[in-house]
């Protein structure tokens, strides 16, 4: 057990551990406050698996170009991720809140996932001229087609387990 496994075990016997344990939902508005600041994100293409700097070089070239087309940006938010942020994002939507989050972003507890493996980014989807409103519908479109044309895995696909989707996360086998 790795040092923040062993503090998330603490994290769930001190504030809700009967409740987790139990698989009863803690209403996000009553969970408690981070116990540390964020750790901070990584977002630089050259920390992740050295081969596919340039697979996802290539997917950043395709999709400015493609989310260009219908008024969209791309923004790189998150590339590999160490065990402490890993489960800090873990304990968001379970163990405790923060600002401008509210509910579960993550299944995986440990670095042993895809971002801790250095085989996935995050990306922020914005307007391509700030304070216009380009359609959603275009974008999820474009999204798609880039997926299917590089073959990456595109979050958009796929369902965490609280039901949502992850349209920020791509990731390669
Ligand atoms: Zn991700």
């Amino acid at each position: 057990m790795t040092w923040w496994e062993s503090l998330v075990v603490e994290l769930e016997r001190f504030f809700r551990g009967a409740e987790v344990a139990a698989g009863v939902t803690v209403p996000y508005d009553q969970l408690p406050d981070p116990p540390t600041p964020e750790p901070p994100a990584d977002t630089s293409l050259a920390s992740l698996r050295p081969d596919l700097v340039p697979v996802f070089q290539n997917l950043e070239d395709r999709l400015s170009v493609t989310l260009a087309a219908v008024g969209w940006g791309l923004r790189r938010l998150e590339t590999r991720r160490n065990d402490t942020r890993q489960g800090w994002l873990w304990g968001i939507g379970r163990l405790y809140k923060a600002p401008g989050r509210d509910g579960i972003v993550t299944d995986v507890k440990t670095a042993r996932g895809p971002h801790g493996e250095g085989r996935a980014v995050d990306y922020a989807y914005v307007p391509y001229n700030p304070g216009t409103s380009p359609s959603e519908a275009d974008l999820n479109t474009a999204l798609a087609s880039v997926a299917a044309e590089t073959g990456l895995t595109w979050g958009g696909q796929f369902h965490l387990s609280s039901g949502d989707t992850d349209p920020a996360h791509w990731e390669s086998a």
